[in-house]
């Protein structure tokens, strides 16, 4: 089960004093079904700003729910401070503050990363089809949904590592923050 819409809006007021002293502006949390490859996001053209967090995620991955929207929290105070957008030093120093580990909210089919492991994603460029892997395959890999009879390679799988923070929000499209708010 899933918490409401209004117990969210709950949780949002209890964070918004725990690690931020109120200073997070008025947002309308709501849920979005249509989100498959987002977690969570943040619209800034609105007044009160809008969360939008993933059902179908939160179903699947309860415990990454708060951290989704204190992640969201941190672009609604960056913003309202200094009409920042992005996973920038405010960003990230706030994160940091409130013990996220990872700016890595986009997938909605993989779990969080912890910043300081060294670990792939294997992505099918064709269907968005996405894994986690700890290690870099050691054999040729191909996508199991656009072939699931076995390896194909007309369906190859690109390997991101993920090293950083910033590797991660670039690799996989954060540019869309500034106009549209988070993905
Ligand atoms: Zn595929
Ligand atoms: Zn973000």
């Amino acid at each position: 089960m899933i918490p409401s819409e209004a117990e969210l809006q709950l949780l949002f007021a209890h964070l918004n004093l725990r690690h931020f002293r109120g200073e997070v502006p008025d947002c309308r949390i709501a849920y979005n079904a249509r989100f498959s490859n987002a977690a969570g996001r943040i619209t800034y053209t609105k007044y009160p700003l809008l969360i939008e967090l993933s059902p179908k995620h939160f179903a699947k991955y309860p415990e990454a729910l708060e951290e989704t929207l204190l992640h969201e929290m941190i672009h609604a105070w960056c913003y309202a401070k200094w009409r920042d957008t992005g996973h920038g030093v405010h960003f990230k120093r706030k994160m940091r503050e409130c013990g996220l580990r990872s700016i890595y909210h986009d997938l909605g089919n993989v779990r969080p990363l912890n910043e300081s492991s060294k670990r792939y994603i294997l992505r099918c460029e064709q269907c968005a089809f996405e894994v986690l892997r700890r290690k870099r395959p050691g054999k040729p890999a191909s996508c199991p949904r656009c072939d699931k009879r076995g390896f194909n390679p007309a369906f190859p799988l690109t390997i991101y590592e993920i090293t950083g923070l910033d590797a991660v929000g670039d690799t996989l499209g954060g540019r869309r923050a500034a106009q549209r708010g988070e993905r």
